[in-house]
């Protein structure tokens, strides 16, 4: 039986192939699925919330089973906020294991009533990251094969003007 509600927490700076596999897989889970595009003092970002938030509601097609909010603060509180129990994260590689695992069990201690599924990256998606691709969108090369077309076309505007 699907749950209810999830809450998706990350940078999505910009959203990706990667993220969308997993929110698409969070789905067959789950009811409606919260994207929460996390404010994050040490990570400045290039995409503002409002062009992060539009570039994911392009990715969508409309569903309308999936929210696009933002959040500040702690992760646990948000989810308290919104009434949720599960978040979901993605993992690619042991680097995110060790960050995420001590993110789960930090997060549990505070609060035991919420928990966090983890979804094993697609084999097509493992190596793609935000950082990665702008990187290769910063060099003017294709990022195509990693983003939707409209982060694809903002990036180019970014890189090498409109
Ligand atoms: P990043 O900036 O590292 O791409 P975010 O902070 O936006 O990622 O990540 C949000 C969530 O999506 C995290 O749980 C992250 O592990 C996951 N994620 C990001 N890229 C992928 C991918 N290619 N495959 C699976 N999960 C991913």
């Amino acid at each position: 039986m699907k749950q209810k509600l999830a809450v998706y927490p990350g940078s999505f700076d910009p959203v990706t192939f990667g993220h969308l596999d997993i929110l698409q897989r969070g789905l067959e889970l789950f009811d409606r699925v919260i994207i929460a595009i996390a404010y994050n003092i040490e990570k400045k970002g290039l995409f503002t919330f409002e062009e992060r938030k539009e570039l994911i509601q392009q990715s969508i097609n409309g569903n309308p089973n999936v929210i696009i909010d933002s959040f500040d603060g702690l992760l646990i509180d948000y989810v308290k906020k919104v009434d949720a129990t599960f978040v979901i994260r993605g993992l690619r590689a042991m680097s995110d294991f060790e960050y995420e695992f001590q993110m789960a069990s930090i997060n549990r201690t505070l609060n035991p009533g919420m928990d966090t599924l983890f979804m094993m990256t697609s084999k097509d998606y493992f190596f793609i990251s935000a950082r990665t691709i702008k990187e290769v969108a910063q060099f003017r090369g294709s990022v195509s094969s990693f983003v939707p077309a409209p982060g694809e076309k903002r990036l180019k505007e970014i890189f090498e003007g409109p």
